[in-house]
């Protein structure tokens, strides 16, 4: 089958552990960057794609330093954090950043995929109507919009979920 995903990088990092100063998560809006703070104290950090496809499982350097500029543009004491350590991982993109939960036209066969940038977080609701789509071998009314077929209908997902092309939305 062929679908509608493209395979991305995305990397996050680490900080050097701190006292507590942040209790939640905040995002750059302006760009895109997102920080929390862990149990330990490190503040966990992340942004953009890397900008091309690859199954590498690793990232460059420069975007990281594109991603921290952003966090350093709202927190500037960030800058005078040690990084621990950063890592890349491959990103299911769909083509507009919402992902897919649905049968297929092979019998038995379901998909869930193209969860982009926010495949755990889902995970109860993408878990809980994917489990009743497998089970009753029909969509549950949760995920009937997030079809394979929209991307041939043209009926897709107008919300801030970011695709492939992110500078686009
Ligand atoms: C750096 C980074 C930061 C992220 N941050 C967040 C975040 O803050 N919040 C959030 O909600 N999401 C985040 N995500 C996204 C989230 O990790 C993914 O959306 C989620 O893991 C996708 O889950 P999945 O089960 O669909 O796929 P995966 O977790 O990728 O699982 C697929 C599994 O299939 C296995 N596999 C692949 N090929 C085969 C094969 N041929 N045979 C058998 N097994 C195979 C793989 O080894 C893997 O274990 C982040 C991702 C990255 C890379």
């Amino acid at each position: 089958m062929t679908l509608p995903i493209e395979t991305h990088l995305l990397q996050a990092c680490v900080s050097e552990p701190i006292k507590p100063v942040l209790d939640n998560v905040v995002t750059f809006g302006a760009g895109h960057f997102y920080v929390s703070q862990s149990d330990k104290g490190e503040m966990v950090m992340g942004g953009d794609l890397d900008g091309y496809n690859s199954y590498a499982q690793r990232g460059n350097l420069p975007t990281l330093q594109h991603v921290l500029t952003e966090g350093i543009a709202m927190m500037p004491f960030l800058s005078k954090l040690k990084m621990l350590r950063t890592w890349g991982g491959i990103m299911d993109m769909s083509m507009d950043g919402s992902p897919i939960i649905d049968k297929t036209h092979i019998e038995g066969l379901y998909l869930n995929c193209g969860w982009c940038y926010g495949g755990f977080k889902a995970t109860p609701a993408s878990g809980w109507t994917f489990a009743h789509t497998i089970a009753q071998d029909r969509v549950h009314e949760l995920n009937a919009g997030y079809s394979l077929n929209r991307f041939n209908t043209g009926h897709l997902i107008d919300e801030k979920g970011l695709g492939t092309k992110t500078w686009i939305s």
